[in-house]
């Protein structure tokens, strides 16, 4: 491998990707446009016409909005790499933390510190979608002051995880040999099994109140539901989604018996309790089907290819120097091959995206289609008629931009096949 052909090859995915993705933005935007005018049939007499053109504006300035900062990430992604800015910065800090701080908190600063720069260089993307298109539609609910301290909260709580792990998978990469992929590998997977406990016990509670479900109607119809279902979790909860945005949810977290059902305030004050049934009803089908341990495996076995992949890369001088960067001589690479990787696979993996996208939504299909047998499939399509428009959902994307992105399938295919269930 040379240095030359990882460029070559890096280049060839970064801009094949960025060009798709704007090619098909614009798809969407023209197609949604085009259908403006008009709700489309089988929703006539559902959806009004203001609430379709609302939908319309919405996803034309998302999308719009959406090649902005893919075009923004890209030039990003070649500052980090081709232009040299990951090379200055380690080249800065081996020299100023190394002397004292010796190899492990080199390294750890250097991911520190490009967390940090990566955070303030994203900042101002995601302050102009909460503050100037979620705001225009009338879906954000945040505060300058609960955004600024959600971004340090979500920064504070990355270091407190993140540094600790991430000092583990070094010294692991350090110290076990040239199988350290492997121990990485359980690592991470006991760290990821780890996460789906700790997460909605302790980490999302730091961001919003969770309190249990006060309506004993509705609490009555969840818990018979479950037990027809043969299924139990560990308590209803509501939570203040609406603190933030006024996007509606319901999900379920946690593994075993620790599992909760989780509402957005948001989804209960607009659903009815047999709609909430339903919704239920259809997140009960993604565990009947196994759809949620089936995507755990997916993603563990991914990871184990990740690994083995970023073993071989990081013993190749070419790998560093094809994306800009000079490999360190006297001290360890581990945490520049590590970044390097995380900044260099993504344009890859943008092509197996469709394939993703594709599996999702046969998934939602065999949910949809337990939910029918559970409860009312009337119910199910009502509310999700609600979540639509609440959300201001096209219901008229570009089929080709459906069918590359869409984890669910669009409006129209998914309530066709409710309608005959
Ligand atoms: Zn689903």
């Amino acid at each position: 491998m040379q240095a030359f052909h990882v460029s070559l090859a890096f280049c060839t995915a970064l801009l094949l990707s960025l060009a798709i993705k704007l090619w098909l933005a614009s798809r969407q935007m023209r197609h949604v446009h085009a259908h403006r005018a008009q709700v489309p049939a089988p929703f006539d007499a559902t959806i009004a016409l203001d609430a379709h053109q609302r939908a319309a504006d919405y996803t034309i300035a998302r999308t719009r909005f959406g090649m902005l900062s893919e075009s923004f990430s890209t030039a990003v992604l070649v500052g980090w790499t081709l232009l040299g800015g990951l090379d200055a910065l380690n080249i800065q800090l081996r020299n100023a933390v190394l002397p004292w701080g010796g190899e492990m908190v080199y390294q750890l600063a250097l991911f520190g510190a490009f967390g940090l720069i990566s955070a303030l260089l994203e900042m101002p993307m995601e302050w102009y979608k909460t503050f100037r298109i979620e705001q225009h539609f009338g879906f954000n609910r945040m505060s300058l002051g609960l955004f600024l301290g959600d971004q340090a909260k979500g920064l504070l709580v990355g270091g407190l995880v993140g540094l600790p792990l991430l000092a583990a998978v070094l010294w692991v990469m350090q110290a076990t040999g040239s199988f350290w992929w492997l121990w990485a590998w359980a690592l991470w997977t006991g760290f990821m099994l780890l996460m789906q406990v700790l997460y909605p016990t302790v980490i999302a509670p730091l961001f919003n109140r969770f309190t249990p479900l006060a309506d004993a109607e509705l609490a009555g119809r969840i818990q018979t539901l479950m037990q027809r279902c043969g299924f139990q979790a560990k308590g209803l909860f509501v939570m203040d989604g609406s603190r933030r945005s006024a996007h509606g949810n319901a999900y379920f977290a946690g593994m075993g018996r620790a599992k909760r059902v989780v509402f957005f305030d948001t989804l209960l004050e607009r659903l009815q309790p047999p709609e909430v049934e339903a919704v239920l009803a259809h997140e009960l089908g993604h565990f009947s089907h196994h759809h949620v341990r089936r995507r755990m495996a997916l993603v563990i076995g991914l990871s184990a290819l990740g690994l083995a992949l970023l073993a071989w890369c990081a013993g190749q001088t070419a790998f560093y120097q094809g994306l800009g960067v000079q490999p360190n001589v006297l001290a360890p690479n581990h945490a520049l091959a590590l970044l390097l990787f995380m900044l260099a696979t993504p344009p890859f993996l943008y092509f197996v995206g469709p394939l993703m996208a594709q599996l999702s939504r046969r998934d939602e299909f065999q949910a949809d289609a337990y939910a029918c047998r559970q409860a009312s499939p009337q119910q199910l399509s009502s509310a999700l008629l609600k979540l639509y428009e609440d959300n201001a959902s096209t219901l008229t994307p570009d089929p080709l931009y459906a069918r590359f992105y869409y984890s669910h399938p669009p409006a129209s295919e998914r309530l066709a096949a409710l309608a005959r269930a």
